[in-house]
């Protein structure tokens, strides 16, 4: 058996890929990739800020034992 373990390579897809801006769906724009506007790059980031800041809200001593008298 004489293996051609894929020699060609023509399926190379280009590293930025043309997605719909996450948000509104428009295509996006190199500018604010992969948004299509910054008007929509930062309202995902603000959306991100505000997901964020609710799982920042972890308490490392959460087993503290009170003393009972
Ligand atoms: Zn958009």
């Amino acid at each position: 058996m004489s293996s051609k373990t894929g020699a060609k390579a023509e399926n190379v897809s280009p590293l930025r890929k043309r997605v719909p801006c996450p948000n509104c769906g428009s295509k996006s724009a190199r500018e604010s990739y992969p948004f299509c506007s910054k008007r929509c790059s930062d309202l995902d980031l603000g959306k991100w800020l505000d997901g964020s800041y609710a799982i920042a809200t972890e308490e490392p001593g959460s087993g503290f034992s009170e003393d009972e008298y």
